[in-house]
């Protein structure tokens, strides 16, 4: 502890003068970079890695000080990989994004490609892709918080795709930092030496050069091989209003030049090469990428199926054995998405390809609706990813939705008949509670589970436990990971989580207990449909499927919130949830008891004029459901609480 200490107070005072001093020759020395053929750098001084750490231990913080110090981008400038509006908004990092930079250690000019990735649990897909790419990781560490949910999620992640992982504890410029406590809890779970640990503050930028030494020095170059035939991995997309989609590739074996034929394995188009770039993060472009090189390839590609991403590209006319994709993600969550108004349909429609294109974890159908016409059924990693989606569909495509209350899979197995065991249509998966089978038929209901852990001081164990339980958890593991904290495992249905269990669990720890999970298979249950009526008309829309136990309970928060949701209107309207024809809960929004513009502005023609037209223009984000006008946020705000 002392020594740390002393570490820290020796930084604070020397190290300051002393990066100023370095980072004026190291601007000096490396901004002539540009100029530095690519293709020249031979794979044994390359190294692939990406950065990962719970949300907020400082990836984005840590990746702008790595571009600063390489000289790749100017000083100052931060989240520079977090490009999207939305990232910049939540301070969260929702797309994984490249930058090549150059690294000059012992003589030697290193390319060293980071992958940055995003935090959040419904972002693992990002994860997983990026460190198909990757031969090493830097696992970081907040000094202050110690390990948490998700550093033990991604620890696995990369450990398990045989990953050096190089850790490293950030922030000791904190007050409260305790590395030894960190180290300790690194060595217990991991059982990562504490030699091993490289101690940092992102912030500051103390010890950043000990960071890309040990990328340097610590992780093995590329297995590539320049002379093979030409091979790559597609492991992004993205959208390019003049090019249509770019992918970003990672270069296995051979090379690729502009005007070369390529074909796709999977998809099977063949495309010319029309331009080729690196990301410095800002792309520069390039003749010629070769392998151990990660890039961008652009080739016309016209829609997001032929970006298939985990595909292999080769040179056309080659015969290659295909490169190990990844398993596309599977998504937890659904929900119907529509447009304002039908008129808008084109417009969404185009937007939500192009930032599928972006976005490849997300699954579309086509669907339609009584009350909301013709929209898609999207399938979601999680309900972040749902909200992040809409929000982008607005801020970049201007693009306005209704989305429906989200849901999980069910597995449902209908009564055997003839007809149905002999074509296998006695299993059904549902999604949307509109196709909720009639109870009478069905035999066994399954519901999708997940494996949850919880890393939390034990001052919350308590709240903790009572949460898990009410959520139908079931406690697996309890284990002390040091004096003062418990990681807790519990198996719990997936729809008990998707809503608000995070939001719930920080609230209850002040913040400090942390949720990861994984999928866990299905378990039998019984379920029911929750169906809401407004003034005796079953709205689809605002259904639910949900565990017998609960019904009640969800029914009358359901109403009572929808009580407060939909404005009153001209006429009363009866709010009912019902289960199999009983009804549940009731509450009456009253009508107007007469034009109220009218009692209020009596003689004032212009003051009610204003009215009116307020009323109107409100009006406009309203959708018309079962005769009455409905705001577009109430299918998506009825299940927040
Ligand atoms: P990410 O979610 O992992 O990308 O984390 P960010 O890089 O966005 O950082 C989260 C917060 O921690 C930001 O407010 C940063 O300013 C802060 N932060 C990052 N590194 C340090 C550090 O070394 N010291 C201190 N005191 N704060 C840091
Ligand atoms: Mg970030």
């Amino acid at each position: 502890m002392y020594r740390v200490m002393t570490v820290v107070w020796k930084y604070r005072n020397c190290e300051r003068s002393l990066r100023i001093k370095e980072s004026f020759l190291i601007s000096r020395k490396y901004s002539q970079q540009e100029t530095i053929n690519f293709a020249e750098i031979p794979p044994e001084r390359i190294r692939n890695f990406s950065i990962i750490a719970h949300v907020d231990h400082g990836k984005s913080t840590l990746a702008d000080r790595l571009l600063e110090y390489t000289g790749a981008v100017k000083k100052g400038q931060n989240q520079v990989l977090d490009k999207l509006q939305v990232e910049r908004e939540r301070g969260i990092t929702v797309k994984a994004q490249s930058a090549s930079l150059f690294f000059n250690s012992k003589e030697k000019d290193y390319l060293l490609n980071l992958i940055d990735t995003p935090g959040h649990v419904d972002f693992s897909n990002e994860v997983s892709r990026s460190l198909s790419s990757c031969q090493g990781v830097i696992l970081l560490v907040d000094a202050n918080d110690g390990v948490q949910a998700q550093t033990v999620a991604n620890f696995y992640l990369a450990f398990g795709s045989d990953l050096v992982i190089i850790p490293v504890i950030n922030k000791i410029d904190l007050k409260n930092a305790d590395p030894e406590r960190v180290c300790n809890q690194l060595k217990f779970l991991f059982d990562i030496e504490p030699d091993s640990v490289l101690k940092i503050s992102a912030k500051l930028g103390i010890g950043i050069e000990a960071v890309l030494n040990a990328i340097v020095d610590r992780i093995p170059s590329p297995p590539v091989d320049r002379n093979a035939k030409f091979r790559a991995l597609l492991f992004d997309s993205s959208y390019d209003k003049y090019r249509g989609a770019l992918s970003l590739i990672y270069i296995k074996d051979g090379s690729i030049s502009v005007g070369d034929m390529i074909s796709t394995y999977h998809v099977k188009k063949d495309y010319e090469v029309k331009s080729l770039s690196v990301l410095r993060p800002h792309e520069v472009s390039v003749n010629k990428l070769v392998a151990g090189q990660v890039g961008l390839v652009g080739c016309n590609m016209r829609s997001s199926k032929e970006a298939y991403i985990g595909d292999t590209l080769y040179l056309k006319g080659t015969s290659v054995e295909p490169l190990q994709g990844f398993h596309p993600s599977q998504p937890m969550v659904f929900a119907g998405v529509y447009p304002m108004d039908q008129s808008q349909h084109v417009n969404l429609r185009s937007a939500i390809e192009k930032l599928v294109l972006n976005d490849s974890s997300v699954k579309v159908d086509i669907d339609t609706s009584p009350a909301l016409g013709q929209g898609w059924r999207l399938g979601f990693l999680g309900l972040l990813h749902l909200e992040v989606f809409s929000q982008r569909l607005q801020q970049e495509y201007g693009a306005e939705s209704v989305i429906t209350a989200p849901s999980v899979t069910y597995k449902i197995i209908l009564k055997p008949t003839k007809q149905n065991v002999k074509d296998g249509s006695n299993i059904v998966f549902i999604n949307n509670p509109a196709h909720f089978p009639d109870p009478v038929k069905v035999e066994e209901y399954y519901e999708p589970m997940v494996l949850g852990t919880i890393i939390t001081p034990d001052d919350y164990l308590g709240p903790i436990i009572s949460l898990c339980m009410d959520r139908r958890g079931v406690q697996k593991n309890a284990t002390n990971i040091d004096n003062e904290r418990v990681m807790l495992q519990y198996e719990l249905p997936l729809c008990e989580i998707i809503v608000d269990f995070h939001d719930t669990l920080k609230t209850i720890s002040s913040g400090y207990a942390s949720f990861d999970y994984e999928d866990n298979g299905y378990q039998q249950s019984n379920l029911v449909k929750l169906s809401i009526l407004l003034n005796g008309t079953a709205v689809d829309e605002l259904s639910s499927i949900v565990h017998v136990t609960k019904a009640q309970t969800i029914g009358k928060k359901m109403v009572s919130k929808l009580k407060d949701i939909i404005p009153r209107q001209m006429v009363q309207i009866a709010v009912q949830a019902a289960m199999g024809g009983k009804i549940l809960a009731r509450e009456t929004i009253k009508a107007y008891r007469k034009d109220v513009t009218a009692k209020l502005y009596g003689g004032d023609v212009t003051r009610r004029m204003k009215l009116l037209a307020q009323q109107a223009a409100g009006k406009k984000k309203m959708r018309m459901v079962a005769n009455i006008s409905v705001p577009r946020e109430t299918f998506i705000d009825v299940l927040k609480k």
